[in-house]
Formats: C-alpha cells, sequence, structure tokens
C-alpha cells in the first residue's frame, strides 16, 4: 500500500484518505527521448479523471472522464496534455528522477472549478444535478529541455507553440517526494493482511478484521458479508450507506416503497427497517456502476448480514465511500415517483451521509458473467478485467 509522506487529508466522512482531499495527490511523470547530457524541465499539468452523472430533463446521462489542463500560464506551452496522459506509460516522480520540476501556479481549487466548468458545457439539456464519481486529481510532469529552442522532450522535436517567459525563470526544483510503505501487519494479531496494490482497505484473515490507512495509520474498516447460497461465487465489495434525507420522506423502506412505487405487498416491519443506499465500492463504467447502485438500492438485500470476511474469491474495494455518496442524489432522482418530483424537488434535496459498510455481496460466476440471482444483477466478467484502467 503505498501513499505520499507529504500533504495527506482525510475524508470528514469516510475517514478515508482520498486522491482528490490530499492537497496535490500523485505525481508522475511521462517518459522521454532526450539526449543523455540534455537538462530537463518538467512541467505541471492537473488530470482529472472520473464518471460523471448529470441529471437534467432529458433523464440521467452518464460518461467516463479523462481530462487534463495546465497547471502553469504560460503561452508557449500545450494548455493540456492530450492523449499522452492516456497512452503513455507513467511514472512515480520520485527523488531518482533528475530534472528541474516547476511548481503547479493554479491551485487545486482553482483547477477543479476550470474541470467542473468544462465538463459541464458539454450536456446541453438544463443540468438539475452533477456529480463526478471515482474522481482523482493528479499531477502529471511533461519533460522539456532548451536545445537551439524549446524542445518537447516526449517526442524529442522542438515545440511550434507561441513564444513566451523562459521556463528556465519559474520557481522550482528537484523532486521531494517520496512514496511511504505501511508494513501490512495487522495491528490487532500481526498477522501477514491481504489486498491487491490499489486496495482500500487490507483484510486479515487470522482474526477476520478490516483496516484502511488512515492518517495515523491503520483503522477500522466496518465490513459484512452476505453468505453465498451457490457454489462458485465471487464477492464484490458494495458501500452499504445510511444517510439523513431532508426535502422528502426516506428513512425507511416502507419510505423507498412509497417514494419509488414499488409493486411489493407492503409489510408491516418495512416502517421500522431503515433504508440504505447501496453503490459499488469498485471501479466498473459509468453505466454499470449507476446499474449496479440502483439494482441493489432497489433491491433491499433483505438476509441478515454476518460481520465475516467472504470465503473465496473477492474484488477489492477501491474506490472510498465518500464516491459511492456523490450518487445517491442521481440514484433518488431515477426513482422517485412521479418524475416530475424530480425537476420541481431536486434542489430542495438535501443527503447527508452519517454511516457506511463495506458489504460483500456474492455473485455466481458463469460462463462470461458474474449473477446476483436474487437481485437480478449481472455484469461481464470482461468489464471488471477491464476496469483497471479506470
Ligand atoms: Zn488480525
Amino acid at each position: 500500500m503505498l501513499s505520499e509522506v507529504d500533504r495527506l487529508v482525510t475524508c470528514q466522512f469516510c475517514r478515508v484518505r482520498s486522491y482528490l482531499s490530499s492537497n496535490g495527490g500523485y505525481r508522475y511523470v511521462l517518459p522521454h527521448k532526450a539526449p543523455a547530457d540534455a537538462q530537463l524541465i518538467y512541467v505541471p499539468y492537473w488530470r482529472f479523471k472520473g464518471m460523471l452523472f448529470a441529471c437534467s430533463a432529458a433523464g440521467i446521462q452518464h460518461r467516463f472522464f479523462d481530462v487534463s489542463l495546465a497547471a502553469l500560464e504560460t503561452p508557449q506551452l500545450p494548455k493540456s496534455l492530450g492523449l499522452r496522459s492516456q497512452t503513455l506509460k507513467l511514472s512515480f516522480a520520485g527523488p531518482d528522477v533528475p530534472g528541474r520540476f516547476l511548481e503547479p501556479q493554479r491551485g487545486r481549487q482553482a483547477i477543479l472549478a476550470d474541470f467542473t466548468r468544462q465538463l459541464r458545457r458539454d450536456p446541453p439539456q438544463a443540468v438539475l444535478y452533477q456529480a463526478h464519481i471515482g474522481e482523482s486529481l493528479s499531477l502529471i510532469y511533461a519533460p522539456f529541455y532548451r536545445g537551439r529552442q524549446l524542445m518537447d522532450a516526449v517526442l524529442n522535436r522542438p515545440l511550434t507553440q507561441a513564444p513566451g517567459p523562459p521556463l528556465e525563470d519559474l520557481a522550482g526544483g528537484p523532486s521531494r517526494w517520496r512514496l511511504r510503505f505501511l508494513a501490512t501487519l495487522c495491528p490487532q494479531c500481526g498477522w501477514e493482511m491481504e489486498g491487491s496494490r490499489d486496495a482500500l482497505a487490507l483484510s486479515c484473515r487470522n482474526c477476520a478484521s478490516m483496516y484502511t490507512a488512515g492518517l495515523h495509520g491503520w483503522e477500522p474498516m466496518p465490513f459484512a458479508t452476505l453468505a453465498p447460497s451457490a457454489q462458485r461465487t465471487v464477492h464484490l465489495p458494495f458501500w452499504r450507506i445510511q444517510a439523513d434525507v431532508a426535502g422528502v420522506a426516506l428513512t425507511t423502506y416502507a419510505d423507498l416503497v412509497r417514494l419509488a412505487n414499488l409493486p411489493r405487498a407492503p409489510r408491516a416491519t418495512w416502517e421500522q427497517t431503515p433504508f440504505h443506499f447501496w453503490s459499488p465500492a469498485f471501479k466498473v463504467r459509468p453505466a454499470t456502476f449507476f446499474r449496479l447502485a440502483r439494482g441493489i438500492t432497489l433491491a433491499f438485500p433483505p438476509i441478515p448480514l454476518v460481520e465475516e470476511l467472504p470465503a473465496g474469491p473477492v474484488v477489492p474495494a477501491n474506490l472510498p465511500p465518500c464516491e459511492g455518496a456523490e450518487i445517491q442524489k442521481i440514484l433518488l432522482a431515477s426513482f422517485m415517483h412521479p418524475p416530475r418530483l424530480v425537476g420541481e424537488g431536486l434542489a430542495g434535496i438535501r443527503i447527508l451521509p452519517r454511516e457506511y459498510r463495506l458489504v460483500y455481496l456474492p455473485f455466481e460466476e458463469r460462463h462470461h458473467e458474474l449473477v446476483q440471482p436474487a437481485m437480478r444483477l449481472a455484469l461481464s466478467k470482461n468489464q471488471l478485467a477491464l476496469a483497471g484502467n479506470l
């Protein structure tokens, strides 16, 4: 598990350190083809990627985005990295990378506002509500050097942009960023914990506990599992989030049945059963993310959960719970009935997430798909395999 030594901030709600909440996030460099004796100057670009969900009178639109903008106001340099951030191999901008790293002139707040504006322009309909999910903000340093003229070191070609102030005059210095490695031993029993490189939480099979890397080391992660009913199952992680909803009655399962006009015969116990929002805790394409979040929230997994780690294969959780909370208003807009309520009331609805739990739900493994028959949900294995790039 990797993290940066400096500039760590923990999310107020989920206590999980997210890339976006940190002042800078991760820093990467693009590869270069400059001559060995070239004095490289690394120019910072902000990269913002994630999923965009927008709710308008026309319905709910969603898409994946991956955009970049220069962190320096210099006319001689390209305004964005174009496809380079997606097509070139990035490596961490550690102290072993020689060169001069220029300081960003445009901070995180200003750049987020720019990105949000840029993304908002796209859907032409009047947007009632917009959420960015799984977003991460990072800095990518593009290499340049001074030959007879300013050279783009990625292609080792002269830059054909307008003239501007010499890059050599701008503030900067050598890379001083390091990665911190947290020992992955269980803080409770000392056992080696399990989890993939991008996992948000590691699990200890010895004492059946889960931990996430917080500001002061490992912090317990609340979790539960829905026991499988079939043989070949894979457990997928979801966030079960309890929230205070103001502006519309949505506290119990009975409220949900009424609000979404679900064709289910009412039961007296539903008036006491608390309502939860659900959303995937793993990265997957926007359409699937939304389909799963909506499907499980409306299916309302009724079987009691156990505080145990799932047996067998598990998909790692790599999306923090505060990201899952972002989808809630979009979910509400998708099932509120009658739909006119959405246009009238969405702006007045406030959702304050209060409590979360990481819940593993069993999916049966079929030839091409993972299927949750009780909730009538499926996703292709291929999609899950490709999600590493998101
Ligand atoms: Zn343990």
